[in-house]
């Protein structure tokens, strides 16, 4: 038997973006269907920063599932470069799950959404000779009543712009083993490519950081979020802890302050909350040390992008 990625007849395997507004569910999905947070999730808009790949491995099919940014109109150079990854995910993609929010239907800003994949499609079916299936996902169906969802299936249907547009929760499970298969049943035949075990690309300090910044967006509100980035500067194993040292970056001093808190309150809070994730993920004793760091402009500034691994290459 010749060495490389085992290929069964009738083995399906390939590429799915998963896109859409900010905000919509599209890393809740991600989570879903990878049994773990490997992308972080919040109520704020544009938590997701960078591309993320999610590997889901069963006998049949092997599925790369690329979270991304939402689509959104950039205002800062982090914002553009995040468009960008949001883009480079459609162009790769197989299967594009297009995911939009089922107590809205289809606003002003998936219709924009829309005409980029509509775009994509084309595109990629003069450049590669195949295009990309599409997919709606009407998520969030957990908070509607199910009459709401009749007028969003008739206009997507309209469009023809989707294979399928499938009701679903991300939160509750519901529906997304039929979202599942219909994704599967559209990738291409074509072999396992990462080893069953291997279920992401992102580096532990990228996944470290991730979780930190997760807390401190659960635990700050308005402009907070948006205006913070964390770095991880060293992770040292010791015989009976590993010890993480972390920056985190802050556009003004008042955002500074916020996070430090009352005696310092706030950001023992965030360190706890992010080392009990760190330690599940890692199965270790954490230490985790954490300093706040302002660094006015940091969203413009290429250098600061670049260091944060927002730059450069989309692949996180
Ligand atoms: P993204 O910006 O598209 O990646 O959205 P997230 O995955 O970060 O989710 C945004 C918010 O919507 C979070 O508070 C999620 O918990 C929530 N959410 C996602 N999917 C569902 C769902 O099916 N039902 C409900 N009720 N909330 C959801
Ligand atoms: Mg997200």
């Amino acid at each position: 038997m010749p060495e490389g990625p085992a290929q069964r007849t009738g083995h399906r395997s390939g590429f799915v973006g998963i896109i859409g507004r900010p905000n919509v569910g599209k890393s809740t999905i991600l989570n879903h269907y990878l049994g773990e947070t490997l992308s972080i999730v919040s109520a704020t808009p544009q938590t997701t920063r960078q591309r993320v790949l999610g590997v889901f491995t069963r006998q049949d099919a092997q599925v790369m599932f690329l979270d991304s940014p939402g689509l959104h109109e950039p205002q800062h150079a982090l914002g553009r470069h995040m468009t960008e990854a949001a883009k480079a995910v459609m162009d790769e993609a197989d299967v594009l799950i297009v995911v939009i929010d089922a107590r809205q239907g289809v606003t002003v800003e998936d219709e924009r959404v829309f005409a980029h994949v509509r775009r994509v499609i084309r595109h990629v079916a003069t450049e590669r000779g195949r295009s990309p299936t599409a997919v709606l996902a009407i998520n969030k169906v957990d908070l509607v009543k199910k009459p709401r969802l009749l007028p969003i299936l008739e206009a997507c249907g309209k469009l023809k712009l989707f294979a399928d547009c499938i009701p679903v929760s991300a939160l509750t499970g519901d529906q997304m083993g039929v979202l599942l298969e219909r994704v599967i049943s559209s990738l291409p035949e074509g072999p396992q490519w990462y080893e069953p075990a291997q279920r992401t690309n992102q580096t532990l300090p990228r996944q470290v950081s991730e979780f930190i910044r997760e807390q401190i967006l659960a635990a700050t509100r308005q402009e907070v979020p948006h205006a913070v980035a964390v770095l991880v500067d060293q992770m040292e194993e010791r015989a009976r802890v590993t010890a993480i040292q972390a920056t985190i970056l802050v556009d003004r001093p008042g955002h500074k302050a916020i996070l430090i808190g009352r005696g310092g309150a706030m950001l023992k809070r965030i360190g706890q909350a992010a080392r009990h994730r760190i330690e599940r993920l890692i199965g270790r004793k954490v230490h985790l040390g954490l300093w706040v760091k302002v660094e006015e402009g940091w969203r413009d500034n290429e250098r600061i992008l670049r260091e944060l691994g927002y730059l450069g290459e989309h692949a996180s």
